[in-house]
């Protein structure tokens, strides 16, 4: 299968941005996109790839009033060889379609998909930035467009990918973060659309997020909604600790996001012959075990930054630090094995790592 690609026309391409450490992140756009559209008549259809362009919608469209919309989020790697490398990109699109499936948006030809998001970024491969930790990030998403005011599934669709060139996430170097504990508002409820990469869930979570980073914190740790006891995750991460050398880890019980770097971590652990443990953990259990206590580590786990140390947990208005603040060795450890991984530098697990441009 070939998807049909129109270029765009040689004067209308932009310049790529040359200093890769000035590059931050989803600011810059390539010159092409895919894209494929659905209705109930033809299902999904005219798969194709086009130069990057706004789309045309009514003020109706029902994604701009309900949210009707899903999305991903993955990266292309230029390897050390120059190669072009995806990671483990088969489970985003699988995630993709689990999201579509909570949403009511019709499944997508998944083969389709796949094959236009690879043609995309080889059409693109010179939008990839080369400095070490910076990539090119891939955004596969779908949004209903009926011009509808009911509320209903609508019946029709645009499924888009957008590729933006993103620098290296720790321009500054590998450092933790302080993370802040909201009590007051929730992310997700069990039944709800926590699990899915659904628009909704981040316009929820604004309010608590700019209330964090005002009171100096960079993220939100978030607590289970119907208790406010139980640790879920951070911002766009899932969370680890380490406590008493156990890797432990909230488990999958559909109020947080099944990261494919969460997937990653627990396999590598494993591998290494810890033991982790995906449980229920209470912010009472993280809060004494930090300091002096049991907890050896804590970090997050997510595409954007692979690992993000934390060292410093604000709860009820106290700073609590984890061990002595500095990043752990588990945590540098799995920083060092996925990136040298994505890059193609460290042989993965089977199916991992792929190179497209052969
Ligand atoms: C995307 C996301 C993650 C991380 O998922 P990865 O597949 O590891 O990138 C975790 N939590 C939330 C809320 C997310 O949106």
């Amino acid at each position: 299968m070939v998807i049909p690609i129109s270029k765009a026309d040689a004067s209308r391409l932009k310049p790529k941005p040359k200093d890769d450490s000035k590059l931050g992140f989803g600011r810059y756009f390539t010159d092409h996109m895919f894209v494929m559209d659905y209705d109930a008549e033809k299902g999904w259809h005219g798969a194709r790839i086009e130069p990057h362009h706004a789309l045309s919608l009514d003020p109706a469209a029902m994604v701009l009033h309900y949210a009707q919309a899903v999305f991903e989020g993955l990266k292309g790697y230029r390897g050390k060889d120059g190669g072009v490398y995806l990671f483990r990109h088969v489970k985003n699109i699988e995630r993709l379609e689990r999201s579509c499936d909570r949403l009511e948006i019709p499944a997508f030809p998944a083969d389709v998909a796949a094959q236009g998001l690879k043609q995309l970024v080889l059409l693109e491969r010179e939008w990839i930035p080369r400095s070490r930790g910076s990539s090119l990030y891939i955004r596969p998403t779908i949004v209903a467009i009926d011009p509808f005011l009911g509320v209903r599934p609508s019946s029709t669709y645009v499924f888009y990918i957008i590729l933006s060139p993103v620098g290296a996430y720790y321009p500054e170097g590998f450092n933790p973060v302080k993370i802040w504990v909201s009590e007051e508002y929730v992310r997700a409820v069990r039944g709800g659309v926590g699990e899915a990469k659904c628009a909704g869930n981040y316009a929820g979570s604004l309010k608590a997020q700019v209330k964090a980073q005002k009171a100096g914190y960079t993220q939100v740790l978030w607590l289970d909604a119907i208790e406010r006891r139980y640790v879920e995750e951070v911002g766009t991460m899932n969370m680890f600790w380490v406590i008493e050398g156990k890797v432990v880890t909230s488990p999958l019980t559909g109020t947080i996001l099944p990261g494919i770097t969460r997937d990653s971590v627990i396999h590598l652990c494993r591998q290494w012959g810890l033991t982790v443990e995906e449980r229920m953990l209470s912010i009472d259990e993280v809060i004494e075990g930090t300091g002096r206590g049991g907890l050896e580590e804590a970090f997050g786990s997510g595409t954007a930054a692979i690992i993000s140390p934390v060292g410093t947990i604000c709860f009820r208005g106290k700073d609590h630090r984890v061990a002595d603040g500095k990043v752990g060795k588990l945590s540098r450890k799995l920083y060092d094995t996925l990136l040298g991984m994505q890059y193609g530098e460290i042989p993965a697990p089977e199916g991992w790592v792929e190179r497209i441009d052969v």
